[in-house]
């Protein structure tokens, strides 16, 4: 406050507006709308302003924002474009587990510094064979192995442009058109990232295999992910450079068998999937997860109080989904009159968890950018959005036309639709339905539709430039010192509406 005075120029400024504290003091449940806050002093640009925040206690993202577990939302292609662009995408889970754990699988294989399990052929598998590979995997880059598989000795490589001119139903040998292993460059096993790195650029090659000393192949490197790691600085990678993924469980015990394969397909941070999460099954289940599974991330919620926040955070979750009833597709505030608004819960819950050092996730009712710096600026570490993504093309679906206007379907995870769909094993239905003999389904959303709004990957910069603009205007040049700001007084808050 003082640096403001200062900058202003004048000995002497009347306090102005609410902190954050006077304004929810009130007991009055706010929304985004309800509020709005007071521009500070600048002495930075937008493009300085860090957004880097953490999604768990162990995991941060350059971008705060999560794709939401819904099936018109986040699916493999979205978490991968969401990821890419600095945040996360978290998969649903209304499909069976292999297909999730496929789905899991597909982005933790996407970017890879060293692609350590490729698809390899043998020198007597024919043409057809690697035209098959290239419709089931798109890519047709394949070391030749001795056996067909990784461990054993290259023999040579086939790469796009040796079947660029044949049939694809040729039955010609590869040994005859492969690039023979004499005429390979290889890089030998334990080279770092960047010294192999540097190799493929300097060889201008498509690939690069690396092999130990009895000429095994060990990983292959692909050029394609060099570039695509240039044109993404900000993208969210593990510690083996594998881009970051969620998914998104029911509390049933069927769903340790789910875990379990989501685990080994490489998941980063599970989410637990409850609409009121405040149980004794998503209790004992993080219990469970911790004992089982020590280096998961677990988010857990859904919650709107601290009390139910306090529950979650004794059993061990290393962040919290806030948001109960705010979602664009939600009725559950009608239907089971419960919930809270959203402004109010993001607070309340913050307020709370940040003394146990416990991020929290602004879930559901987020429409602008706007809302997106509000629920920053109220303690919330992170956003999930459904309906802000849901259109683009990388949400799951087919576009169609009404009156002329290109659409993607967006649905709630609790609409009738969702939770009796073809091929469900129960996700969604689990979400809001907590007794296995619940035989009557009563809708908590409902089916709709968003327009197109273009790629993820041009969507997401204009969000995060967004974020860093109105963070530039409140005064706070990172996410954390937003944060700060809103416990440390000088963030002032007005009202958008007489009380
Ligand atoms: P290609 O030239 O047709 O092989 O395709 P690119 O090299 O342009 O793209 C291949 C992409 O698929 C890269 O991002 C790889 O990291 C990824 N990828 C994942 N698994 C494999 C694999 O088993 N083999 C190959 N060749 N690429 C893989
Ligand atoms: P949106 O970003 O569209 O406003 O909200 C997305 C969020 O709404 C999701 O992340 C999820 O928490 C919540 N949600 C998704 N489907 C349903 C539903 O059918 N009913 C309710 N009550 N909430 C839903």
């Amino acid at each position: 406050m003082a640096d403001y005075l200062i900058c202003g120029g004048t000995s002497y400024v009347p306090e102005d507006g609410n902190t954050g504290a006077q304004m929810f003091a009130s007991g009055e449940g706010l929304t985004y709308q309800d509020f709005i806050i007071l521009p500070g002093f600048i002495d930075f640009t937008a493009d300085e302003v860090d957004l880097t925040s953490a999604l768990t206690k162990k995991i941060s993202l350059k971008a705060p924002l999560v794709s939401s577990p819904m099936d018109t939302v986040t699916e493999s292609e979205m978490a991968i474009a969401m990821a890419l662009c600095g945040g996360i995408g978290i998969i649903h889970h209304n499909c069976n587990p292999d297909i999730q754990a496929q789905e899991v699988m597909k982005v933790k294989k996407y970017k890879h510094g060293f692609i350590r399990d490729p698809v390899c052929l043998t020198p007597d598998h024919r043409v057809s064979d690697v035209f098959e590979v290239k419709k089931r995997h798109g890519f047709g880059g394949i070391p030749i192995t001795e056996d067909g598989k990784m461990g054993s000795r290259l023999m040579g490589i086939v790469t796009s442009r040796d079947i660029d001119f044949l049939e694809p139903n040729s039955d010609k040998l590869l040994s005859e058109i492969m690039t023979p292993f004499d005429d390979l460059v290889t890089a030998p096993a334990g080279v770092s990232l960047d010294k192999a790195n540097e190799i493929l650029q300097r060889s201008k090659k498509g690939k690069l295999p690396i092999i130990n000393e009895h000429f095994e192949l060990v990983a292959l490197i692909a050029r394609t992910d060099l570039k695509k790691s240039r044109n993404f600085p900000n993208a969210s990678y593990d510690a083996n450079n594998q881009l970051l993924v969620g998914a998104a469980i029911g509390t049933r015990e069927t769903d340790k068998v789910r875990l379990q394969m989501l685990v080994h397909a490489g998941v980063d941070v599970v989410v637990l999937d409850s609409s009121q999460g405040n149980s004794i099954y998503q209790i004992n289940l993080i219990r469970y997860i911790k004992s089982t599974y020590p280096e998961l991330q677990i988010i857990g919620g859904n919650v709107v109080t601290a009390a139910q926040a306090k529950n979650l955070i004794d059993a061990g979750v290393d962040g919290l989904r806030v948001g109960m009833g705010a979602g664009s597709i939600c009725i559950t505030q009608e239907v089971m009159a419960v919930g809270r608004p959203q402004a109010t819960a993001v607070y309340k819950v913050a307020e709370y968890a940040r003394r146990f050092g416990v991020p929290v996730m602004a879930d559901g009712g987020i429409s602008s950018v706007g809302h997106i710096i509000k629920a920053l600026s109220l303690g919330a570490s992170t956003v999930m959005m459904g309906s802000m993504l849901a259109g683009t093309s990388e949400a799951p679906g087919e576009y169609f036309f009404s009156n002329g206007v290109r659409l993607k379907k967006y649905r709630g995870m609790g609409s009738l639709e969702a939770m009796e769909c073809k091929g469900n094993s129960g996700g969604a239905a689990d979400r809001y339905f907590h007794g296995e003999g619940d035989t009557i389904k009563v809708a908590q959303g409902v089916s709709g539709s968003i327009v197109d709004k273009g790629s993820i990957l041009r969507f997401l910069p204009y969000l995060v430039s967004g974020i860093q603009h109105g963070c530039q205007d409140i005064g706070s040049k990172s996410c954390s010192m937003l944060r700060k700001d809103l416990w440390g007084r000088p963030l002032r808050i007005g009202y958008t509406f007489t009380m």
